[in-house]
């Protein structure tokens, strides 16, 4: 009987899978020991926490190596707990990212995870593989302390002192064994996971918030094309469930290289008609670059350029250069030239040293009115082993922080007779001697109001309004944000009073999910579990789950948003000629198109509306930057008829990503958010014109 070694890279599956990829980086890991250690052991990869526990109560099991991230080190720690219980003799191993630089940080954590024996950081195959061989040769945990002294990467406590070996990483990823090659990854293809490929490692650049920006990671490794090309095929023949692949390359598309890579993909797609759309962090420079491989994928890149902060103050604190904005602005133009469903994405996080709330709300003002399709936005979250999170950055910018359980990855979980509640945790800047609670809060619903009334265009007729007539977009978002938070003359309806409720729940929300210290937020956390409410509050994350609301209150916001455009023109004094039946065209236009968001589901039917002038014509001439007078025209005699309605290979998009997010209550953010939303809308298609 062979040893069973078990490598998992865990998600929390309780209100549906948390981190729903392929297990990458400790796929790598597993084929690399695979063909090491050749018939010595057999080495499985899991994903899940239930099948990870049925391994462990294997009498074969000999060791677990675990990925730690944020969001997975909890529930990896209670299952390296549990592995132990069962033998003790089990060895236990974890790595990845969520890990202190400072050594006594280090000490302090390893004593915390009693039941972890060897931390490995920076690239794991190594000493994984070390660790292994000389366990599988018979050496106990003692002498393996001791022997691992001499191996690269390794954080562990011998006799109560802190063992820190050299830091190295691979000189070549080329090193490594592809997991999808090996067959490893075959059994996720059924699961409802996203592919990821790596095709570079490595960050060239330093910003303090980002574990990527440390000085080891500073050098680029590069994959040889063909494995990449060879794992692209392979996936793609494996039919993955989702439409989506992800490349997880820091900066891709700014290396000559990436082009062949996006090549490999445009071919694929027109094979195979997948993926039909890619995720990939942008480079943070070579502009020309990222553009031409913007122009191979066709818009099927969400391609944009994260900004974080516009402020030099806030940027020259947190180490970091951000592309120039004569490059930034192209990026964005070309993305919104190359397809209409294209969309491009920057990130703006709140509460980076130095931000208040006026550059917060500057630096949303520089994204929208550039034109970008989509504003991620962030809260700056501490993360260990970031130059952010250490004791002098705090004593130097006073941040105020909370704890929050980390949205999706908390919950309760049974392993043989034991029923565990288990919560992934995260300490997030919430204000500093610059931003009162009240800024901070302001701050969240305006982000609140730039994900619900303009990310991924879902009002994009409106603003492609505010275009044509040269009017700030950002200008009629912060309008939005009055009329919401009761500060402005937007004539009341029954619309906006159900708004403003749903805003006013937002605000309380928000201030409810933070705790001073950890230890407070576990005991809530604990309280809320024992209710067994599988929509539970802590852990849900209040954008996402308030936009979701909102979706739901579509003819409320459409109203709302219609009704500020008329008083947001008059106010200015606009000089336009629409037509006098063109405000409730545009309501019954936006209605047909998007109201396909019920509670707990899509309504993908068609829909009818007869125009009393070519309205879909006008809008769609608006969006390219033409008025016609002809369009403006009402026509007395003539009523146009159209069916809005979804094409068929997006409802088939809309099905997978279905089935992907919406297995619990909180699943609709969450897929509204990963989704490339203009393929849920409807489209208008003309069935006649009637005198
Ligand atoms: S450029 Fe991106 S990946 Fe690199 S250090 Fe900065 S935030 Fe991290």
């Amino acid at each position: 009987m062979l040893p069973l070694v078990v490598v998992a890279d865990l998600s929390h599956t309780y209100s549906g899978i948390a981190a729903p990829t392929f297990p990458l980086g400790a796929g790598y890991v597993a084929a690399f020991l695979a063909e090491k250690l050749g018939s010595e052991a057999e080495i499985v990869i899991h994903k899940f926490p239930k099948e990870t526990y049925e391994d462990l109560s294997n009498e074969r099991c000999v060791a677990l190596l675990l990925s730690n991230y944020s969001w997975n080190e909890q529930i990896a720690t209670v299952l390296a707990t549990i592995a132990k219980g069962i033998s003790p003799g089990i060895v236990t191993v974890m790595g990845g990212p969520n890990f202190p630089t400072e050594s006594i940080e280090k000490k302090q954590w390893l004593e915390d995870h009693a039941s972890i024996d060897f931390y490995v950081e920076l690239e794991g195959e190594l000493p994984a593989l070390e660790i292994v061989r000389r366990l599988l040769k018979g050496h106990d945990l003692s002498k393996l302390r001791f022997e691992l002294q001499g191996t690269p990467n390794l954080a562990y406590l011998m006799d109560g002192a802190l063992v820190e070996t050299s830091t190295r990483r691979l000189s070549e990823i080329g090193e490594l064994v592809s997991p999808y090659l090996n067959g490893m990854f075959d059994k996720f293809f059924k699961d409802p996971l996203i592919p990821m490929i790596e095709t570079t490692r490595g960050c060239p650049f330093s910003c303090t918030f980002c574990a990527d920006g440390l000085a080891i990671k500073n050098k680029i490794t590069r994959h040889t094309s063909r494995i990449v090309e060879q794992e692209l095929d392979y996936i793609a023949l494996h039919n993955p469930k989702s439409p989506e692949l992800i490349i997880t390359d820091l900066n891709y598309g700014m290396y000559p290289e990436d082009e062949a890579t996006s090549q490999k993909i445009s071919q694929m797609q027109k094979k195979f008609n997948w993926p039909r759309t890619i995720s990939a962090s942008a480079g943070k420079n070579k502009s020309d670059r990222i553009m031409k491989n913007m122009e191979v994928l066709d818009g099927t890149w969400s391609a944009g350029a994260s900004i974080q902060t516009t402020d030099p103050n806030v940027l020259l604190n947190i180490k970091r250069k951000n592309i120039s904005s004569s490059a930034y602005l192209d990026i964005v133009n070309l993305g919104a030239k190359l397809s209409a469903d294209s969309k491009t994405h920057s990130e703006i996080i709140l509460g980076l040293p130095g931000d208040t709330k006026d550059t917060h709300f500057e630096s949303l003002r520089f994204v929208v009115d550039s034109g970008i399709d989509t504003v991620r936005m962030f809260q700056a979250i501490l993360l260990p082993g970031t130059d952010m999170a250490t004791a002098e950055s705090r004593k130097t910018f006073k941040y105020r922080t909370a704890w929050r359980v980390i949205p999706g990855a908390s919950g309760i979980y049974r392993f043989g007779d034991k029923e565990v509640a288990i919560a992934e945790t995260e300490e997030i800047i919430v204000g500093s001697d610059l931003i009162s609670h009240s800024d901070y809060l302001d701050c969240r619903v305006m982000n609140l109001v730039v994900e619900s009334f303009y990310n991924n265009g879902i009002f994009k007729e409106v603003f492609s309004i505010l275009a044509f007539l040269k009017f700030s977009k950002f200008d009629f978002l912060y309008k939005l944000y009055e009329a919401l938070n009761n500060i402005s003359s937007v004539a009341f309806t029954d619309d906006l009073f159900k708004l403003r409720g749903t805003i006013s729940d937002f605000r309380e929300a928000t201030s409810n999910s933070i705790f001073k210290t950890r230890k407070i937020l576990l005991e809530e956390f604990q309280k809320s579990m024992n209710n067994k409410d599988q929509d539970f509050e802590l852990g849900r994350n209040e954008i996402l789950y308030f936009r979701a609301i909102l979706m739901t209150q579509m003819r409320s916001m459409i109203n709302l948003v219609v009704s500020t455009l008329d008083y947001f023109l008059k106010e200015k004094q606009s000089e336009h000629n629409f037509y006098p039946k063109f405000y409730p065209d545009l309501i019954k236009h936006l209605d047909a198109s998007r109201s396909v968001f019920s509670e707990k589901s899509i309504i993908t039917s068609d829909m009818k509306v007869v125009f009393s002038a070519d309205f879909p014509r006008l809008i769609s001439d608006i969006s390219h930057g033409v008025l016609r007078a002809s369009s403006l025209q009402e026509k007395v005699n003539e009523k146009f008829e159209y069916t809005y309605a979804l094409p068929v290979e997006n409802i088939d998009y809309i099905k997978k990503q279905k089935d992907i997010y919406m297995k619990s209550a909180l699943g609709m953010g969450r897929m509204i958010q990963r989704s490339n939303l203009n393929l849920f809308f409807r489209r208008p298609v003309i069935m006649s014109t009637q005198n």
